[in-house]
């Protein structure tokens, strides 16, 4: 093939592709439904039973999964979770390729490039449920917590979740862990309906659900704090 030809070839395909993003992107479009918000929750509640009673299906996790998804992705919700290596949202909902759209960093916080993300996934992917998933002996929030009593500085770039993790921390001062951990999930939840120009107005219309989720490491059960 000659190199004119495959540059034709190459930009055909991302026009055909950008078609399919745009197709992706309207809601009113038959051939992608999106995932009503608590048939979402129930998809999560029924595959973190799975996971809890040791019966995990482990879907979409095939080849012909794999192939399936090359072409576009309809994932069914949002995970803003921590980054600890215990809590990794596809195995705690039993979910395979292309189900979950995930965006983690310690503390489960949000900075522009997360709300970034969650964005894409909201206007652009048609993803109707966010989940702010904390979760027990959550390492970040301690750290925040002990940083601040101490009226310290956490070393390097730490010392920046520490800050976003503050405000959970000042309304938790004198509560323990636990009690800071599902703050901290709270007020990622309100900073995510209040924020302005995509998710407001989405959740506001009850197109969006937000939710607070608090992942236990003893029996591996996800509880959802807050819905709206
Ligand atoms: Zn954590």
């Amino acid at each position: 093939m000659k190199k004119a030809h495959l540059a034709f070839c190459v930009a055909l395909v991302s026009l055909v592709g950008m078609n399919q993003f745009a197709r992706a992107a309207d809601p009113t479009h038959p051939d992608q439904p999106s995932v009503a918000p608590a048939e979402a929750i129930s998809k999560l509640k029924e595959g973190n039973g799975r996971y809890t009673s040791g019966n995990l299906q482990h879907p979409g996790q095939t080849t012909e999964r794999r192939s399936e998804v090359t072409k576009s992705q309809h994932p069914f919700a949002v995970i803003v979770s921590c980054s600890d290596s215990r809590v990794p949202p596809e195995i705690v909902f039993d979910q395979g390729l292309g189900d979950l759209f995930i965006f983690r960093v310690a503390g489960n916080v949000i900075d522009d490039h997360g709300l970034g993300s969650i964005e894409y996934a909201v206007d652009h992917l048609n993803v109707r449920l966010i989940v702010v998933l904390g979760h027990q002996s959550c390492g970040a929030v301690q750290a925040a917590k002990e940083t601040i009593a101490a009226k310290g500085k956490a070393p390097g770039h730490i010392e920046s979740l520490v800050t976003a993790i503050k405000p959970a921390v000042e309304a938790t001062a004198k509560d323990d862990l636990d009690t800071t951990i599902k703050a901290n999930v709270k007020h990622v939840v309100q900073a995510l309906w209040s924020s302005t120009p995509i998710l407001k107005a989405k959740v506001d219309s009850g197109e969006l659900r937000v939710v607070g989720g608090y992942y236990s490491l003893d029996s591996g059960a996800v509880t959802f704090l807050d819905e709206k």
